[in-house]
Parts: C-alpha cells; structure tokens; sequence
C-alpha cells in the first residue's frame, strides 16, 4: 500500500513539477501536495462509494415498502372501481399514477384474469395482457392473507417491479349495529374476489438520480480539490520560499562570508531556523574571530607573532625596494632573564614579559610594528626611519628599560636587554636574512657585555667569531640545560696550625671523552657569549646544594665561590643567593665570595650596591688575584675584604725571587693592618709554603695544601710552620 501510494505520489508529483532547475531532484512542495491531493482524493472516493452503497442500499430497502404502500392505497383505488364502474375514481388513479413517476402502469383485472385496461406512465406502452394460470392462481391465493400481494422482481434488473395484487370485497355476517352477536362475531368473515390489479414499478429514474447527485458531488469534489489544491501549493509555496531563500545565505556561509543577511520569515518554524542560523552565523565569526586573534598573536602578550611580524616585515621590505626610504629592524633579546624565572617561578617571568611588552610598545611610534618573537625575543619594524633615528630609539628603549622596575613578592627586579639594530635600505635581502643580521648584532651586544645596543655590519671577522664561538656556546648552554658541569672542592688551610679553614668550589666540564675540562678552557666563551652568570648562579646553587649534602654539627663548612663580573649585572643576584641559601638551609656566614680584582677597582654603581646586600645577609668578600692587574692598594682601602687573595704568579717562584717575596710581605702586612687575612695560591711545594708563613701570609691553596676534590675533604698540611720551627730549633 505504501509503495503504490508513493509512486502515485511520484507521479502526482511529476504533474505538479514546474522547476527542472535542479535536475532530478524531488520538489517538496509537489512531494506535499500529491500526497494532500491522493488522500483528499481516496477519502472523496471512499465517501462516494459509501454514499452510493449507502444510497443504493436505502433505495432498495424502500423499494419493496413503497410497493407495499402502493399496492394498498391502489386497492382502495381499485375496489371501486371493480364495484361501483366510478369514473371518478378512474380518474383519481389516472392523476395518482401522474403523480408518482415510477409507477409504470396500472393494470386491471377481472377475477379471471381477462386483461380490462391499464393506466400507463410511459408513452406507446404494451397492450395489458391476461394473466396466466399460475399467476392467476397465485394471486387468488393471497386473498385475505396477511401479505395479500405478489411481488416479482424484472429478471433483467432488480429495481423494476411487478406487484399483482387481488382486489376483494369482504363483509361479515349480521353486520347491522344494533343486533351485533358477539357469538357470531366470531364466526368467519366473506370475502370475494372481484378482480385483479398490477402495478410495474421502475425505480431505475431514482437510481439515475442517485448516481446524478454523486457526479455531482464527485465533480464538486474534484473541483475543490484543485481548489484547494492550488491554492495548498501556494501556501506551501510561500513558506518554502523562505526555507529556498535561506540557500544563498548558507552557501555563503560555507565560503566564510558571516556577513550574510537573512530574510526575516513569515512563518514561526522558518523563523526559529533563521534565527538559529544568525545564531550560527555569530558563534562562527566569534571563533573565526578567536582564530585570527590565534593566529596572528601572541597569547601572553597580545602582541603580534612571528608569523603576523614577518608579514608585515615582507611587506615594509618591498615597500623600501620600492620608495627608496629606509627602515630598522630591532632585536631585542633580554638579559639573564632564565634568573627571573629561577627565582621567581615561570608565573612571575610571564608577568614581566607581559610588563616589557608594554614597556616596549611605549617606546615606539603608533605605525611601528611589534612583535614576540618567542621567549625573551621581542622585534620590532621602525618604518621610515634612518640608521641615526634607530640608534636614538634603541637607546631610549635601553633607559626606559634600566628604569623600569618590577615589584614581585617584595623584591624589586630590573630587566634589561640587548638591541640588536639592522637598517633595511633596499638591499636586495630576503626578510629571513635581515632578520638573521639584527639577530647576530644582538648577540654582538651581549657578547660587548648586555644592557646595549649594536648596529649590524657586515664584516668576515663577525661572520667567523660568531662561527667559531657557536660550537662552544652550544656545549655550555647543553651543560647548563642538562646540569652537566660538576663542582670540584680545594682545601684552603692556615698555615700555622695547617687546619683547613674553608673550600674553594670550582667548576669542571667533562669532555665527551671523559676527560676534565679546566674553566680556563671554556670560561672565556661564556663570557663571550653571555653565559658566565648563568654558569655562576650554577656554581651558587650547587655549592649551597654541596653545603647541605656535607656540612654537619660536628663539622662546619666553609665555602669560597666565584663571582664574575657578569654575575653582578645580574639584578636578581642578591635574590637568587638569598634563595639558594634558604633552600639548602646554608649560614651565610659559612659563604666566602670572591670577586676579581678588575671588577672591584672598576667598581660600577651597581656592583657596590649587591656587595652590600649580600654582606647584609652574611657573606664574607674575598678580593681574587690580587697583585696582578692594578697593584693599586689604594682601593683596598675605600672596600673591604675579609680576605685577599694573592695572586699565583708571585707565588710560583717565590722560592727564587726577592721581589715576589717582598710584595708578598707587603701585601701580608697590609692586609695584617687592614684586618684581612692573606691566602697564598698555587702552593706547589713544602719550601713555598714555609717562605709564606714567614713572609706572613696566613692561609695556603695549592696542590701541595690540598687538589680539588669531589667532595670537600678536611685535611691537615702535612708540614705546617710550627712543625717547621720546631724542626729549625731542634737542628
Ligand atoms: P641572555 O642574556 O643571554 O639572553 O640570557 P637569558 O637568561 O635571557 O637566556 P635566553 O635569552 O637564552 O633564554 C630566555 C629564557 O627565557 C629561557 C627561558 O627560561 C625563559 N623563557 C622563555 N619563554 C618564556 C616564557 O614564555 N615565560 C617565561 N616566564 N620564561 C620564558
Ligand atoms: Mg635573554
């Protein structure tokens, strides 16, 4: 039943189809209205069948009782007739039979069957014929019967009729009034038969009218089917519109135009589609919104990404190919920012490259670009600018960096940084080698020792130090990442009693083979390169981590550490020692830190200010290699030290040398006098270190006091000035 519905509703469908414009494809509206159509369709059939059964039915039901009804008003007709010879009455029937159309004929009889006349309704109608034998018998037979008539149905067609039906007299006996006998009452009434009447009925003509009535109502039936049809169609019509309307708008969504605008709808079910789509339609341009934002910035920052900068970089290239102006690009490196995070956490790292960025942004011009490049790496696109302006706006950066502080928990950081400058001035260079130049002068300037700018040149000496330097650079920062150096321990002892008063730590790299590497052999290229403090806040945590492992109640350490002068440029030094202490719970007062004689002569502003900090928290100074460089002893004055280190040059040879031997008592005495304690280095030899302790000096290092170790090893001098001198008196 559903498959023969559905292909009557394809080819309904069909019929209603106008619009091939979409070849093949169903059309909703034509699919609806078949199937509207075929049911109003079977329910109209249904109906008219039902009302033609049912008609039919009623019909033939009625038929028989009509008859009966007839046979009994005309036998009152009849009787008469047969009595009295009434023409009246004749009459009567002639305009009763006129009246009903589907009686036929009317045909009398006489009680014999003799055929005597009829009254006819249809024109040149058959002569009446006599009655059969049987009929005449069978209609005899009826007389005074409760169903006094004979009905016969045509053999052709059922709604035709022939009722034959006696007409007879009946009287009772002693009928008088008043000599009514209720005993005699009883007795059988008289009847006699006087003659015969038939009626022929023809029904069909109801029939006819019937099945009139129902073409008629079957065509008005289809006459408002297609009414309603059409019309039906161009409701749907009208509401599907609005669906069909909503094709353009999608498809442009689909290519990524939101700002399509959709037709507000008529009807409530499309409206809430429409509406579900503007919904679409935003949440799509929020996220594609999102998604640029992704794509082209940095999400810490908010400032432009590499990729979003080198577009724009791209672009201001060709545009210097093109006008002829020049423009710079700046990289921007910061200095030891890894100590930010080191002391106070990635979070508070974060919070100050947020606070450069702004910093930064400050710094240039409305149509200058800036960007992050990753990391501590900013860059920034100076359009229309010359090599003058760009070093004058590096230089501001420079200050308004040096002024800027950063308050996290309580402690103040300053952040500075490294500019590396590259000027674009039509060049024919690819955006990836301009970048590569201000790269490498940002190296230059943290290799001429941070805080500062560099403007790129091209030069074959640059090209090859940094090549020659990178293999290096690589190495220590793999040995910094990977915490690959290890700390040595060398005893310091008196000299008098020969006890060991502290250790030396020192740092060693192990080769891939292996073997030790000595500072002296990559310490320069940390400089160079701008590792050194790293590697000294190293040494300061795995010394204080040493302290923790070794030191104990009955045994107390003492450790000396080496500070170069780039640790000091390092705003977050005091922090970072205060830090390292407390971790590994080290007394500051156990801490001997040594600082190059270079450094204190030059004395910088900032270093005097950190020496006071970490003496603050406990540390002793001790003023490394000493002698050399300045031979200034103005200046031991002006600083204190706890210790002065003398320096192995004087000590190497002092066995053969007045000289050495005199500046060495000079030094002693002076030290004695400023309340320092002399450390003589490089004691090779028992004679050297007796010379010393006559010369004054109060404490040794060398191999012959103690090697480094691995652990921090106490051991006596095995011949100590007393022992010396006791030897002396003996002999
Ligand atoms: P230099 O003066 O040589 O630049 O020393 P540096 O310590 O700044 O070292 P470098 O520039 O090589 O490394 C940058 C460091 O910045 C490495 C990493 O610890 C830190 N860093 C990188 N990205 C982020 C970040 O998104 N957030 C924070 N807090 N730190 C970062
Ligand atoms: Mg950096």
């Amino acid at each position: 039943m559903k498959g023969i519905l559905e292909s009557a509703a394809n080819h309904v469908g069909r019929l209603f189809s106008r619009d091939t414009s979409n070849s093949g494809k169903r059309v909703l509206v034509n699919d609806i209205l078949s199937i509207q159509v075929i049911s109003a369709a079977l329910v109209g059939a249904l109906a008219i069948a039902s009302l033609y059964w049912g008609g039919q039915w009623v019909l033939q039901d009625n038929y028989s009782r009509w008859a009966l009804q007839w046979t009994e008003e005309l036998n009152e007709l009849g009787a008469p007739l047969f009595l009295t010879d009434d023409s009246e009455a004749l009459i009567r029937l002639e305009s009763y039979v006129e009246r009903y159309p589907e009686i036929d004929r009317v045909g009398y009889y006489s009680e014999d069957g003799t055929a005597l006349f009829s009254v006819d309704n249809v024109d040149e109608a058959a002569p009446l014929a006599n009655m059969s034998e049987s009929m005449l018998e069978d209609a005899a037979a009826v007389v005074g019967t409760r169903k006094p008539y004979l009905m016969r149905n045509d053999i052709l067609d059922p709604r035709r009729f022939e009722i034959l039906a006696p007409v007879w007299t009946e009287s009772i006996p002693d009928d008088g009034l008043f000599a009514f006998d209720p005993s005699s009452a009883r007795q059988e009434s008289q009847t006699q038969l006087v003659g015969f009447i038939s009626i022929h009925l023809d029904f069909v003509m109801f029939h006819n009218r019937l099945l009139s009535n129902i073409r008629g109502a079957v065509l008005i039936l289809m006459g408002l089917l297609i009414v309603f049809g059409l019309y039906g169609r161009r409701i749907l019509q009208r509401a599907l519109a609005s669906i069909s309307s909503l094709q353009q708008p999608i498809k442009e969504l689909a290519k990524g135009n939101l700002d399509v605008k959709f037709e507000p709808a008529e009807h409530r079910e499309i409206s809430d589609i429409v509406e579900a789509l503007e919904t679409t339609a935003s949440a799509l341009g929020e996220r594609n919104a999102e998604l640029l934002e992704l794509a082209n910035h940095d999400s810490l920052t908010g400032l432009f990404n590499r990729r979003r900068f080198i577009e724009e970089f791209k672009k201001e290239i060709d545009e210097v190919a093109g006008n002829g102006h020049s423009s710079a690009l700046f990289f921007i490196d910061l200095d030891q920012f890894k100590y930010v995070n080191d002391a106070c956490g990635h979070p508070a790292g974060d919070r100050l490259i947020c606070k450069v960025a702004d910093e930064l942004k400050r710094s240039i011009r409305q149509d200058d670009t800036i960007a992050r490049f990753g990391g501590d790496e900013f860059a920034i696109l100076m359009r229309r600018i010359d090599v003058d302006g760009a070093r004058s706006t590096a230089e501001k950066i420079l200050t308004n960096m040096r002024c800027m502080g950063h308050v996290e928990e309580d402690h103040v950081f300053h952040v500075h940084c490294s500019i590396g400058v590259t000027i674009l001035n039509g060049d024919d260079l690819r955006h990836d080698e301009l970048i590569n130049q201000a790269d490498i002068a940002c190296r230059e300037a943290k290799l001429a020792g941070r805080n500062r700018m560099h403007v790129y040149e091209h030069s074959e000496d640059t090209v090859q130090r940094i090549a020659a330097d990178v293999g290096w650079m690589n190495r220590l920062r793999e040995a910094l990442d990977e915490n690959q150096f290890e700390l040595r321990f060398q005893p310091i002892n008196r000299i008098d009693t020969g006890e060991t008063t502290h250790h030396e730590a020192l740092i060693r790299l192990r080769s891939e083979d292996g073997k030790m590497i000595l500072p002296e052999a990559f310490l320069p290229a940390a400089v160079r390169f701008g590792l050194m403090s790293e590697i000294d806040f190293w040494v300061i945590r795995n010394a204080a981590k040493a302290y923790a492992e070794h030191a104990c109640r009955e045994r107390r350490l003492k450790f000396a550490i080496n500070l170069s002068a780039n640790a000091f440029e390092n705003d977050n030094l005091t922090t970072f020692v205060e830090q390292s202490f407390k971790e590994f719970d080290v007394e500051a007062s156990d801490i001997i830190l040594e600082i190059t004689e270079s450094l204190a002569v030059r004395r910088p502003i900032h270093v005097d200010g950190k020496i006071d900090a970490l003496r603050k928290l406990g540390c002793h100074f001790a003023l490394d290699d000493f002698g050399t460089g300045y031979s200034s002893f103005s200046y031991l004055q002006k600083m204190h030290f706890d210790y002065i280190k003398i320096d192995g040059a004087f000590v190497q040879d002092i066995l053969n040398n007045p000289v050495d031997q005199k500046m060495i008592k000079l030094i002693a005495e002076i030290g004695r006098e400023a309340g320092m304690q002399t450390i003589a280095e490089y004691v090779q030899d028992a004679e050297s270190l007796v010379l010393l302790g006559e010369l004054g000096v109060d404490m040794a290092q060398g191999h012959f006091v103690g090697r480094p170790t691995k652990k921090p090893l106490v051991k006596s001098t095995p011949l100590t000035l007393s022992s010396r001198r006791a030897q002396r008196s003996s002999s």
